[in-house]
């Protein structure tokens, strides 16, 4: 058996980190293309003026619109002008996928400044493409994994604690999913299976989390940074990206995609989603009651649904309950790299148990009556 890891190239994290920026650039390329959204624009536009020269020649550009077709061309023929040899995103998710592709592109390399650590996607060789208007596209699978990441973390802890939480749930699933890959042999997102080296870093990143997670929330909330929410971060960010790459999706990425498909779920960040994925996944495959109450413990502690009507499905029907759970089973879907047959049935059993679980911990009845 042929086993394959990616890897982002380099991974810079800590508080102040963003003043490193011009030596890091200065390693990759000469002319840098540096996007940025209009939040870092007008909070960090000066900063990143000073921080940038003399050490390579730069155009700045704002990033507004959408990760569309349209503005990843306006951007490659700009870089094309100017004679861009390293691309930068700093930014949300959106700004980091347009940067990827417009490296791609131009066969150069890439550098991504995340400004959140609520998802897993800053490290990972891919960009979600979205039409000029805002309706998903396509997934553009790129040849190579970004060569630097750079994860500012007085930045992280400035922003919302609900994005830290999400991020929190989106690496949630990186152990779980990883380990039902592993043990059905199912291959990761290079096409092939994963070596141990995956497997151990999807476990890392679930210990950092069920350790460090409460307090990594606290220390968000008081917009300060700490050890807890360092590692957190890298939790969220390194460790969930090279995990879920590396080992692999299963049932909790596939349960957050059924779910979106009811529009109750669309105002709920990815990593809230794909928690709630997680609580269904755990029943699904009989994990252990010990564990399922650990998962339920750090999703209670840190602000994570258990419950669907914290997903606004409270009114949710079975009938409902089915169409996102036929989305999940759907072909080609990652439930499909569970080690056993799913169908709809057993995931909307799943959700249903999931959700008494989660009211009746929270003191409400399980009972139905
Ligand atoms: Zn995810």
């Amino acid at each position: 058996m042929i086993t394959t890891a990616i890897f982002p190239g380099r991974y810079v994290q800590g508080a102040g980190a963003l003043a490193q920026l011009g030596d890091e650039l200065a390693r990759l390329g000469s002319q840098a293309l540096v996007l940025q959204d209009p939040f870092v624009a007008e909070h960090f536009g000066e900063q990143l003026k000073t921080i940038l020269a003399g050490k390579l020649d730069c155009h700045k550009e704002v990033f507004s619109s959408e990760c569309c077709d349209e503005e990843i061309e306006r951007l490659v023929a700009l870089a094309r002008q100017r004679g861009v040899d390293v691309v930068a995103g700093i930014g949300g998710g959106k700004t980091a996928d347009t940067a990827k592709a417009v490296a791609d592109a131009l066969k150069a390399p890439v550098a991504i400044v995340p400004t959140l650590a609520s998802t897993d996607a800053p490290c990972s060789a891919l960009s979600v493409i979205y039409t000029a208007t805002g309706e998903f596209k396509r997934y553009l699978l790129l040849p190579r994994n970004p060569d630097l990441i750079l994860v500012d973390t007085a930045i992280i802890a400035k922003a919302p604690a609900r994005f830290l939480v999400a991020g929190i749930g989106d690496a949630l699933a990186t152990w779980f999913e990883a380990e039902d890959c592993r043990a059905s042999g199912a291959n990761n997102m290079s096409g092939r299976p994963g070596p141990a080296t995956a497997y151990g870093l999807a476990r890392m990143c679930y210990e950092l989390i069920m350790k460090y997670g409460p307090l990594a929330v606290t220390a968000c909330e008081q917009q300060v940074v700490t050890p807890a929410l360092e590692r957190v971060v890298e939790a969220n960010t390194l460790l969930s990206g090279l995990g879920f790459e590396s080992g692999g999706l299963a049932a909790a990425h596939a349960i957050h995609n059924g779910l979106t498909v009811l529009p109750e779920t669309h105002h709920y960040w990815h990593g809230e989603k794909v928690a709630f994925g997680v609580l269904a996944m755990l029943m699904l495959t009989n994990r252990e009651p010990e564990l399922i109450d650990e998962v339920y413990t750090l999703c209670e502690d840190v602000g994570l649904p258990t419950t669907l009507a914290a997903l606004g499905l409270g009114e949710a029907d079975d009938a409902a309950l089915m169409r996102a759970a036929e989305a999940a089973c759907a072909a080609g879907e990652t439930i499909h790299n569970e080690p056993f047959p799913v169908a709809p049935r057993q995931v909307l059993a799943a959700l249903k148990v999931a959700d008494a679980y989660g009211r009746s911990r929270l003191g409400g009845c399980c009972h139905g009556e």
